[in-house]
């Protein structure tokens, strides 16, 4: 093994990834001598991946799709919230070389959205008491936000999705603190919404548009897309329109990568503007 860390992001297709550039900035900020790269591996290829990459000198990585259910198979051990979410997008070696898989989409949902609305947005929103988050979609990154809700204590959770079953599993979850609502109900809906996160890929570069009235939404109310490209989705826009705080999708993508760094290179880094203005240029084609 090289004695140089190097981590990795394993996806399939991967290219698009901005992941090592994210790694990449806090290696060098860091002055760490370490390495981070972009492994495209298809699915059938992945369980021999998951055995062999420590003999190829990686010390973990960032797993993305379409993986994060194997590699949740795959771990040795795993993280209480990477079992609830059922999904790994981290994996480290602990000190017995045994393979370990976190989720970290869930702290870095949180994170992200306790640095743009400041950490009391339970109480601003009103979501402590009385009205609901309300989820849109019912796959992996709904999974994984909602689990992050439920464990910072959230009382009232709503979850709409295209395919209603999908939400109605999601239940499963908690059920007392878990509604699964009809998509034709939103409208009637966001009256009692104080927070409303979009985790479908509509509003997505090349995807649908999610087509929501927000004119019911209380002002105190905030609403957070996940997607990420464009930047300023134009559910997003609609709110800031209103007058409503708005949260985009990179700080999740920023913040969800922390904890990883921290395990493969020993230092936590910092989700800074300049990461942030890195990124934002990589998107608009300004690298
Ligand atoms: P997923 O498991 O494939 O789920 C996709 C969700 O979008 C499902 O709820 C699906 O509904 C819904 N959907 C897709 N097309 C739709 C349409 N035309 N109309 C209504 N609903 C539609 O994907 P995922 O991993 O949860 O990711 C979802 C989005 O979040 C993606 O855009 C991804 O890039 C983004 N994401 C961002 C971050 C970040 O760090 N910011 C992290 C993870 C994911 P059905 O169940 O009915 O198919």
């Amino acid at each position: 093994m090289t004695s140089l860390p190097k981590a990795f992001v394993v996806g399939h297709p991967i290219a698009h990834s901005r992941s090592p550039l994210i790694h990449g900035h806090w290696l060098a900020a860091h002055g760490l001598p370490g390495r981070y790269e972009r492994v495209d591996v298809a699915p059938e290829a992945f369980p021999a991946f998951l055995r062999d990459f420590p003999e190829r000198g990686f010390v973990g990585g960032n797993v993305t799709i379409p993986h994060k259910e194997a590699a949740f198979r795959g771990a040795a051990l795993l993280t209480p919230r990477a079992e609830r979410i059922g999904a790994v997008n981290t994996l480290s070696l602990d000190a017995a070389g045994r393979l370990h898989g976190d989720n970290t989409d869930a702290p870095g949902f949180l994170a992200h959205l306790d640095a743009s609305l400041g950490a009391d947005w339970p109480r601003t929103t009103g979501t402590d008491a009385g009205r609901a988050v309300l989820v849109l979609g019912a796959g992996g990154a709904a999974r994984a936000i909602l689990v992050g809700l439920l464990e910072r204590g959230l009382p009232h959770l709503r979850v709409a999705n295209r395919t209603a079953a999908r939400a109605e599993a999601l239940r499963a979850l908690d059920p007392a603190r878990i509604e699964a609502v009809a998509w034709a109900h939103l409208p009637a809906l966001t009256g009692g919404t104080g927070l409303l996160v979009n985790t479908t890929s509509l509003g997505m570069a090349g995807a649908g548009a999610l087509d929501l009235d927000l004119s019911g939404l209380p002002p105190e109310a905030a609403v957070a897309d996940i997607v990420y490209v464009p930047l300023e989705t134009p559910l997003l826009a609609a709110a800031r329109a209103r007058g409503l705080r708005a949260v985009d999708g990179l700080g999740m993508l920023l913040h969800q990568a922390v904890p990883g760094f921290a395990r493969w290179f020993g230092v936590t880094p910092h989700v800074t503007p300049e990461l942030r203005a890195l990124v934002v240029a990589d998107l608009e084609g300004r690298r």
